[in-house]
């Protein structure tokens, strides 16, 4: 089966043409037009210039994601979408583009869980089987999920607040250091001690998978304060060892919650060790070590995908809507963009700090 996937849920545009077989799974074409600078001034994603900038991008996406691929709408056998959750009118424009893709073609359409599409990577990249434990650690979301098949996951916890992208962001801009946060903040700790300012580890006194992240942020505020206090300014080093200290804040939690949720996973699939983890936190190269630790302490297989897989694509948008046709599902002219839809649908509503 080959699919083109489409992707414009928050601020990267995507369009991506994936090949599914027996035999394996190969990536035709992956094009991400990021919109960085156009909310570079500020100092965040500005839901009404993403909306626009997707509105314009998509059709370019699409047209270099089939010349990348060397195919046309012919060659396909269907088109996914990302239909949520997200930036509702990012997800608008995604979804308009592929309805009017699919009746021009008569391509079957397949709208996709943005989170869904992040949480079965593994299986796109390394045929990871059913059932896995997830942690799904982005920018707006961070949760341990059991993946039982392509529309089934089990939440075990996650963020009572902030996700852990969001705090790499605002640690960024406390520390006038470039949007996205987590690359620049991870680039600044390679320099600093990690030990050097203790940071709290929130929640770990508490039992269970939930996680939380905002008082992390207050913590690095009030340390940054006392610094600039201390010497008049921040100096480069200082600062360096505040990213350090902050980002192994992060993955000690990552990490230990990590084990909660593998011993809780275990006790149902004690056949399937296996943790893989997803979202464009994972691909942070201290986050990505402390997990695979974790995993050898339970000889748990653990999976990271690439970098580019990490954070927002469109190649696994395509990659999910190729799970569920093979599933089943099909969608009409009727799908709905859902600016919130909880891949769980028996947990409770707060999920994540959502966008
Ligand atoms: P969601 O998937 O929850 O809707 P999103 O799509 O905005 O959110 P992603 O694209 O998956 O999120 O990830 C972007 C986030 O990942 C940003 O917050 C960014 O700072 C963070 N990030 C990217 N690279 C790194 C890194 N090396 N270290 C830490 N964080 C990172
Ligand atoms: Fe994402």
């Amino acid at each position: 089966l080959t699919f083109l996937g489409l992707e414009s849920s928050c601020d990267d545009t995507a369009a991506a043409v994936v090949r599914s077989t027996p035999d394996g799974n190969e990536i035709l074409s992956s094009v991400v037009a990021g919109q960085t600078e156009l909310h570079a001034p500020f100092g965040g994603v500005v839901p009404e210039i993403a909306a626009r900038a997707h509105a314009e991008k998509l059709d370019l996406c699409v047209e270099e994601a089939l010349e990348q691929a060397g195919i046309g709408l012919d060659g396909l056998d269907g088109i996914a979408v990302t239909a949520g959750p997200g930036l509702i009118g990012g997800v608008m424009s995604g979804v308009m583009c592929a309805k009017g893709l699919a009746a021009g073609s008569g391509l079957p359409l397949i709208g996709v869980n943005h989170l869904a599409g992040h949480a079965l990577t593994p299986r796109l990249t390394d045929n990871l089987p059913f059932p896995y434990l997830m942690l799904l650690v982005s920018g707006g979301h961070c949760q341990f999920l059991i993946a039982k098949g392509p529309e089934e996951f089990t939440r075990l916890g996650g963020t009572i607040d902030d996700a852990p992208g969001e705090a790499f962001d605002k640690v960024a801009k406390l520390l006038a250091l470039p949007q996205p946060g987590g690359p620049a903040v991870e680039a600044e700790a390679a320099k600093g001690d990690p030990k050097a300012i203790s940071l709290p580890r929130p929640l770990l006194d508490r039992p269970g998978c939930d996680m939380s992240f905002s008082g992390l942020k207050t913590a690095v505020l009030r340390a940054r304060d006392q610094i600039i206090a201390q010497y008049g300014g921040l100096p480069r080093a200082k600062r360096a060892d505040l990213c350090a200290s902050f980002q192994a804040a992060v993955a000690d939690v990552l990490a230990e919650k990590s084990r909660r949720a593998l011993r809780e996973y275990l006790t149902s699939a004690p056949q399937h060790p296996a943790l893989a983890v997803a979202g464009g936190v994972a691909a942070n190269t201290a986050i990505r070590a402390s997990l695979e630790t974790v995993c050898g302490e339970f000889g748990a297989q653990f999976l990271a995908p690439p970098l580019r897989l990490c954070t927002d694509n469109a190649a696994m948008i395509a990659y999910a809507g190729i799970e569920r046709f093979r599933a089943g599902a099909r969608d009409g002219m009727d799908l709905a963009a859902r600016p919130r839809w909880p891949l769980d649908k028996t947990a409770p509503a707060l999920l994540g700090s959502g966008k």
